[in-house]
C-alpha cells in the first residue's frame, strides 16, 4: 500500500531526526507534499497515528502543505506552474511546445519538526 509506505518513511526520517538523549517528543511534522501526489491528508495523519505507537513520534500532528506542480518545457527552458487538473493537457506557456518535463510536485518530504 502506497501510503502506507510513504507514512512509514516519514515517520523513520522523523525520528532519525530527533536522537532520544535530545528529543522528549515529536509534537509535530511538517510535510511538503506534491500537488501531483496522490497522498489524502486523512489518510497519512490515520497511518501516521497507528505506525507511530509507542515512538517519540506518538500523538505528533501532520502539518501538511501542498507544492505546485511545476514544468519545464524541453524547447524553450520555461518554467511554469500548472493546476493538476491541467495535466493531461500541457502546453509550455511561452512556446506553446507540448513536450514539457515535470520538475516539481511529485515528491514528499519533512520541512521542520517540533519537538520538545
Ligand atoms: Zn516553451
Amino acid at each position: 500500500m502506497h501510503e502506507l509506505q510513504v507514512t512509514e518513511s516519514i515517520l523513520n526520517i522523523a525520528l532519525k531526526h530527533a536522537p532520544a538523549d535530545k528529543v522528549k517528543k515529536i509534537v509535530a511534522i511538517h510535510l511538503n507534499i506534491g500537488e501531483l501526489s496522490d497522498l489524502e491528508n486523512e489518510w497519512i495523519q490515520q497511518y501516521f497515528d497507528y505506525l507511530s505507537k509507542n515512538t517519540l513520534a506518538e500523538g505528533a500532528k501532520l502539518v501538511i502543505e501542498r507544492i505546485p506542480i511545476r514544468l519545464k518545457c524541453d524547447s524553450c527552458q520555461n518554467e511554469f506552474e500548472i493546476k493538476r487538473d491541467e495535466i493531461k493537457n500541457i502546453k509550455c506557456r511561452q512556446c506553446g511546445n507540448k513536450k514539457c518535463s515535470l520538475i516539481a510536485g511529485r515528491d514528499y518530504f519533512i520541512k521542520n519538526m517540533e519537538v520538545i
